[in-house]
């Protein structure tokens, strides 16, 4: 067993889902308290230690998108959403509201095993402030001390942005990241939804690391969405 036995909260009014869910994360050794209502894990947020909520969206009292504001008034906790395959509006809102990533229905316990796992992950890395001089992902590596970056040992000559849009990405591995996220870091606030500048952007990039940059490697497109680095 990998993981530290920590608690997981899984929203889920549908209980064969919930089912499932609980199943694949009691056999890997994880905590659980589970809740049919946006109330009740409002709930159970205060009155227990949880480490990671796992949320439906659709919930019969009120949206889930609802309990995302009202946790992270007062908490940073990860929050992985479930939603709907037609829900990308609703996904995209999350996580621009602070959830920190989504799986789309139906998954498998492998899917959710591992986005556990890296939300975990960043949230220990935010706790601890150990400084990274360098990152790597596959045979792309950055220098963040030095700003280079290296594919197969090759230095790959980035423009600002671009270095900045990588940067986002690889320090996010494994997350996905909304357009709106991803502008408002790289351009600031005020530049609304420039899509079409990111996808300029991205598809520069995308030239210079993939090497079939229709079928990417490293960034993978999360359509209607946003965008997610791997994480190998
Ligand atoms: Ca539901």
């Amino acid at each position: 067993m990998s993981n530290l036995g920590e608690k997981i909260l899984v929203v889920e009014d549908d209980m064969q889902i919930r089912n499932f869910i609980c199943y694949s994360l009691q056999t890997e050794g994880y905590q659980l308290t589970t809740s049919n209502t946006g109330h009740g894990a409002l709930s159970a947020l205060v009155s227990e230690q949880i480490d990671l909520m796992l949320l439906d969206l659709g919930l019969p009292d009120f949206d889930g998108i609802e309990v995302i504001k009202k946790v992270r008034e007062w908490s940073e906790m990860p929050i992985i959403v479930v939603s709907a395959r037609d829900q990308d509006k609703e996904k995209a809102t999350a996580l621009d509201l602070g959830a920190d990533d989504y799986l789309t229905k139906p998954f498998s316990a492998t899917e959710l095993l591992a986005r556990i796992r890296v939300a975990l992950r960043h949230l220990y890395k935010l706790s601890g402030n150990k400084q990274q001089t360098s990152i790597q992902i596959g045979d792309l590596k950055i220098e963040l001390d030095k700003r280079l970056v290296f594919l197969n040992g090759a230095q790959v000559h980035m423009t600002p942005m671009e270095y900045s849009l990588l940067v986002l990405l690889f320090k996010n591995a494994g997350k996905v990241l909304t357009t709106s996220y991803i502008i408002k870091e790289i351009w600031g606030i005020g530049y609304g939804n420039d899509t079409q500048a990111l996808r300029a952007l991205m598809a520069g990039l995308r030239r210079k690391i993939e090497t079939y940059p229709a079928k990417p490697r490293y960034i993978m497109t999360e359509i209607g969405v946003g965008y997610r680095l791997v994480n190998e």
